[in-house]
Order: C-alpha cells, then structure tokens, then sequence
C-alpha cells in the first residue's frame, strides 16, 4: 500500500527525505524562511512540526483531504499498532487450575465451545462457577477473559478480567475473508450463530461499545477486506435504538450497513438452525 502522507507531498510537488518515522521537509510557515529542511511530517499521522519556528500542522487538514481518504491513515496506524504488538504482546496465562469445559452449555455444542478456548476453574476465585473464554486480538494472544456465571442469580452475569481491559469486537480474525460481517450483542449470540454453521458473526459485547471509537473497533475487519456490515441485534427496544445509533456511525467509518430487525423477544442467541441459515445466506 502507498503511504497516504507520501502520496500528498508527491501530489503537490514538495520535496522531502525520509527519516526515522517522519519526512523531512521545508518549514510550511509561510513566515519562516526555511533554507534548511527542518520540518518534521509524522509519515502515518501527517502530524508536522517545525522545530526551528515552532509551526505545527496536520497535512490532511491542510490541503483538505476527506474522511474517507483519512481509512487508509488508520489501516497504516493499525499496522503500526500491530508491529508495537508484535514486539511486546505475549498474551494473558489461563488462571490456575482452568480445565476445558466439555459439555453443551446454554444449547452451545461441546464443538463450538471448544473452537472459543471455553473453560473452567475451581481454583481462582474471580471465576469460580462461571463458564470463561479468552478473548485474543488480532495477532491470536489473549488480551481478556470474559466470564458468564452458571448461576441464576449470579452477579455480575458477565465479567471481564483484567477488570481495566479493553474489549474489542470479537472475534477480531475471522476464520475465512468475507465481504460482510453480522454484530451481534453478545457473546452467546455469536456462540449460537457459530455453532448453526455462521462464520462471519461478530459479537459487541453490548450495545454501547460501538458508540465510541467505533473505527478503531472496526479496523481490523476493514483491513480484511469487509465492505458491508449487518447489525442484528436483540429484538427488543435496547436492541432497536441502539441498531439506529450505531448505523450511522459504522456508516461513518466507510461500511455499508443494514439493519436486520428481529421480531420482538427475538435474540441471535435463541435463532434456529433455520434461521441462522436465512441470515447466512442473506449476509454472504
Ligand atoms: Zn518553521
């Protein structure tokens, strides 16, 4: 892929060397007589800075490039954030004593529990009569564990460990490139959707967490090619408000997105095999 920044200097005919992480260039100030380049462009960012007069700029604002064009400074950033990851990320070790889970749970096959890394322990408090997974980011290591309690009255009926940890959509790699994605609220709605055979369902862990960051959320799956995005969520009225909040902003981040509306009580949790292959098929 060019490098966006490259592209505008190019475009516009200024001269500049790479170095380090930035291009160096002649000041922008049009006040500052800059006979030797000392202006520094970030070369993902496009954040620049002179160090001689002070001057700061982001050259996306500056020559007024649109939004849409700004997708491909987040894809470099992504990659960027990948490469930190790669150096530093070792992943979250499983808590003492956890041992597969192996039976069905919730309607879930033994199978699909298994392909999210489902688990058990007796051992550490924090997760004791919960049914946990490891959620992996994008380079497959374990950034949190989120567990659903067994009990009727358990509280809370999720947790998420570490309790500071960031969830992002999940899961973040899809098994094969597809052009679309379906979001679904939680966990075991992605889990029954899976299990009846759907492989390009992506679970939001609530209806809210689109609402912030909502590119950063997507990224990775704009990276792997995707165009569209189905939002499926719960058949009731926090599900339908929060499918027409969300829309717009996925809409935002260059998606084309379709509302899919449950009827009502309906949650991609209970979906029948029936059903599930209509929105397989549907979505493809
Ligand atoms: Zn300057």
């Amino acid at each position: 892929m060019t490098n966006p920044v490259q592209d505008l200097l190019d475009k516009h005919g200024i001269r500049y060397i790479p170095s380090g992480k930035d291009f160096l260039t002649k000041c922008f100030n049009p006040d500052h007589n800059d006979t030797n380049p000392s202006f520094r462009i970030d070369q993902t960012r496009g954040i620049g800075h002179c160090f001689s007069c002070g001057f700061k700029f982001n050259i996306f604002k500056h020559y007024g490039v649109l939004s849409s064009n700004l997708t491909s400074v987040r894809v470099a950033k992504l990659k960027e954030k990948i490469n930190d990851l790669k150096l530093v990320s070792v992943g979250l070790e499983l808590p003492k004593g956890a041992k597969p889970w192996n039976t069905p749970y919730r309607n879930v096959s033994v199978q699909t529990l298994k392909d999210f890394e489902a688990f058990y322990t007796d051992f550490d408090e924090d997760y004791i009569d919960r049914i946990v997974f490891p959620i992996k980011n994008i380079l497959g290591k374990t950034s949190a564990f989120v567990g659903r309690t067994t009990l009727s009255q358990g509280n809370p009926r999720y947790l998420i460990r570490p309790s500071n940890a960031q969830i992002n959509p999940y899961p973040v790699v899809l098994p094969k490139s597809t052009k679309s994605i379906v979001l679904v609220e939680g966990i075991f709605d992605m889990l029954n959707m899976w299990d009846k055979g759907a492989r390009n369902v992506v679970c939001v862990f609530g209806t809210t967490q689109l609402y912030k960051d909502t590119a950063d959320k997507l990224l990775p799956y704009k990276v792997a090619g995707v165009e569209k995005v189905f939002i499926l969520f719960d058949g009731d009225d926090a599900g339908r408000t929060a499918s027409e909040k969300t829309k717009p902003l996925i809409e935002a981040c260059g998606f084309t997105v379709e509302v899919i509306k449950l009827p009502d009580d309906m949650d991609p949790g209970d979906l029948t095999q029936e059903y599930v292959d209509s929105i397989t098929e549907y979505t493809k």
